[in-house]
């Protein structure tokens, strides 16, 4: 293959769904002529489980201490799950090397030196990263430069918001150090809030971010979860499926980059006031 793969990384609020999200995506796309890649940059390495049946692939950074670096250590941490998505866990650092964001960029240098995306033929990949940006460790994905097209998961929620605005607040200092990452999506993780569509509407016009995606809080997602599979592969026929593969589709069409703006924090306040009556009793 000569055209490098497309590579986007999805941020959020730790528990926004990230995980859900990627791995739905990626299952999308593998139904959509693309032969994806899903990397968790997440200690926690729990980011492909639905995508494995269920279960905890050995990380890059285990099989590094277990087997030792080496090519093959490397390429054996990528594992094929549903539909031939390949799944990575990058892992946390070695024990007694602090920063767990170090970890996982020193996982990510590695899928690079070793080029895993290339051995496996790879067109697009969602790294799949923790929390939110504010712990310096966890930018690294878009520091150095291996995702240029991020994605920041939210709900009307005021924590949600406030890690979505942060993560935005990242992406503009990034831009003024040169660096190439832009924001290309909000995607709307619902809750069932009160008055949440407006709130979401509201929020993109501020930041200037388009939404992407609307996903709908659904117990579907808990039931294909304790099945250890994503909604596509468990309930490919439902309304839930479908919007992971709407979401897909926009993210497949999707040109827009932008250099976000941010909001101050009694903005987000005064929004929640404005549209989420049950906040004021
Ligand atoms: P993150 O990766 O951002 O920490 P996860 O994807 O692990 O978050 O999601 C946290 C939990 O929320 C999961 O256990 C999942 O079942 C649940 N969840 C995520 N999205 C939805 C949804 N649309 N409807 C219902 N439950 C959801
Ligand atoms: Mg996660």
């Amino acid at each position: 293959m000569t055209n490098s793969p497309r590579k986007i990384a999805i941020y959020g609020k730790g528990g926004i769904g990230k995980s859900t999200i990627s791995s739905n995506l990626s299952a999308a796309l593998s139904y959509m002529n693309y032969n994806p890649a899903q990397v968790g940059c997440d200690p926690k390495a729990d980011s492909v489980n639905t995508l494995v049946g269920g279960n905890f692939i050995p990380t890059i950074s285990e099989n590094i201490q277990k087997y030792g670096l080496s090519e093959n250590t490397i390429i054996n941490s990528a594992y094929r799950g549903f539909n031939n998505v390949i799944a990575i866990e990058s892992g946390g650092p070695p024990p007694g090397q602090g920063c767990a964001g170090r970890g996982v960029l020193v996982a990510l240098e590695y899928i690079e030196k070793y080029h895993l995306f290339e051995i496996f033929n790879v067109d697009f990949v969602i790294f799949d990263v923790l929390g939110d940006i504010v712990c310096g460790g966890f930018a690294q994905p878009i520091r150095h430069g291996f995702a240029n097209e991020i994605y920041i998961v939210t709900s009307a929620e005021y924590m949600a918001l406030y890690a979505a605005n942060n993560i935005a607040q990242s992406i503009r200092l990034f831009a003024s150090q040169g660096i190439g990452a832009k924001a290309a999506g909000l995607i709307h993780n619902k809750r069932n809030i009160e008055s949440e569509d407006i709130i979401i509407k509201s929020f993109s016009d501020l930041l200037d971010i388009p939404i992407v995606g609307d996903i709908p809080r659904s117990h579907i997602v808990q039931q294909s979860e304790l099945q250890g599979k994503t909604v596509i592969e468990a309930f490919d026929k439902t309304d839930q499926a479908e919007c992971y593969f709407q979401l897909a589709y926009n993210i497949i069409n999707n040109k827009y980059r932008v250099i976000p703006k941010t909001v101050e924090r009694d903005k987000i306040i005064n929004l929640l006031n404005k549209y989420n009556h049950s906040l004021i009793s």
